[in-house]
């Protein structure tokens, strides 16, 4: 008997009809001879809206107490749908995250899981339980509850797989798994058979949102292979493993795997400062205490032999960006600061990106046919993003998608 580790999103879980077909899914793993555990999320957007009730309650909540009431979205689930499997006649039981022995530090709402003690579970195990666990959820070492971050349900399920010695985790969505682009933005877009960590790992981080970002780092730190596939359907997903592993498969990533798009940045720029040693670093560090990350940043010197600089921060951070940059603007005497929210990040990932520099040429060659002005390139080993106007959002990835032949590379089997 082997161990298969579950997990089904909210989508999966919205209404009792389909907790019924989720029971199904589960029952028919287990006469495969495994023993199951599922990690489940809050039902539909019932998290959303227990952040909705919050912001309308306060500015200014505890966090300790967002994570007590956050967490009660992801018991809905358990003991429905553990509910459920005992109708259909199945031995299973219900656990929590305190319960399933995860214990987190004690960063309410973003929490990371230092350890999981699974002699519980692997009690529940040897008497032939299926276990139904919280995701999203654990406990400090003084007992309060916490919670992961959002979409925190994938990352209990490789956590719990990773603790349990199993290298494998299947994760159940409303979608077939991770696309090229997405299908709701390009028709085009095609279901990517499987990638490697370090592919999704950079899909993730640049707006891909099949999977949230941490679960696949752990992944990639102690090997679980993910497969990720929909819960309405029979359709192949998408395995996402280690490179030596694609090999021994004889499946070889193509030079580039996908495009992404991110909305959630904003471009400030500071135009005219005096060129003087040291007054982009005085900018920086002002920043950095103020806790706010800096996705891509240029700068240069025009002919007037001022300084400029323009760089990307995310949204949740404007206001707070701007406060700060107005006290400066006067102390150091910046000419002109642009503030600019409709813009779009845009990437394309693919491990074949640094060994060939046609890549690169070919990307702006066709933003220049295309007319469309881009700005801000940064790169990675296996990336290269750029920003674009919003208007031009759709255009841009649709060409990149035509021109990297994506929909006709991922239609045959590699
Ligand atoms: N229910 C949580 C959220 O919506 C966790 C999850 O879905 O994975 O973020
Ligand atoms: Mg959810």
């Amino acid at each position: 008997m082997s161990l298969v580790v579950m997990k089904f999103g909210g989508s999966s879980l919205s209404t009792l009809e389909k907790m019924k077909h989720v029971a199904n899914i589960i029952i028919n793993r287990k006469e495969q001879k495994n023993k199951i555990i599922a990690v489940v999320s809050a039902p539909g957007d019932k998290t959303d809206e227990l952040v909705t009730m919050i912001k309308s309650l306060t500015e200014k909540p505890s966090r300790r107490e967002v994570d007590v009431l956050l967490t009660t979205g992801e018991m809905i689930s358990i003991a429905l749908l553990t509910m459920t499997l005992c109708n259909l006649g199945e031995k299973a039981i219900s656990m929590t995250g305190y319960q399933a022995g995860i214990v987190s530090d004690s960063n309410y709402t973003h929490a990371k899981i230092k350890k999981i003690n699974v002699d519980k579970i692997n009690e529940y195990l040897e008497k032939d339980n299926i276990i139904i666990v919280a995701g999203f959820q654990g406990v400090d070492i003084n007992g309060n509850l916490t919670t992961l971050g959002r979409g925190g349900s994938d990352l209990t399920a490789v956590a719990l797989a990773a603790s349990l010695c199993s290298n494998y985790c299947e994760i159940y969505s409303d979608v077939d798994g991770v696309y090229t682009t997405d299908p709701r933005l390009v028709k085009k877009a095609r279901k990517i058979d499987f990638l490697s960590y370090d592919t999704m790992i950079e899909m993730s981080e640049t707006g891909a949102q099949v999977l949230q970002l941490r679960s696949i780092e752990v992944a990639k730190k102690y090997n679980v292979s993910i497969y990720a596939k929909s819960t309405f359907n029979e359709n192949s997903g998408t395995l996402i493993t280690n490179v030596k592993e694609l090999r021994r498969k004889k499946m070889e990533e193509p030079f580039i795997s996908g495009i992404t798009f991110d909305k959630s940045q904003v471009k400030f720029s500071l135009f005219g400062l005096p060129n003087i040693s040291g007054i982009i670093a005085k900018i920086l560090v002002t920043l950095a205490r103020g806790n706010i990350i800096i996705d891509l940043i240029s700068q240069f010197i025009n002919s007037n032999n001022e300084n400029n600089i323009v760089f990307t921060v995310n949204k949740n951070d404007m206001l707070k960006t701007k406060q700060e940059l107005k006290i400066l603007m006067k102390e150091l005497q910046i000419k002109t600061m642009l503030v600019n929210d409709k813009i779009v990040k845009i990437s394309i990932i693919g491990l074949g990106i640094k060994s060939d520099p046609n890549i690169i040429a070919r990307i702006f060659s066709m933003m220049y046919e295309k007319d469309i002005d881009f700005e801000m390139i940064s790169t990675s080993d296996i990336r290269v993003s750029f920003i674009v106007n919003e208007i031009n959002m759709q255009r841009a990835v649709e060409s990149l998608h035509n021109e990297f032949k994506l929909s006709k590379i991922y239609n045959k089997t590699i």
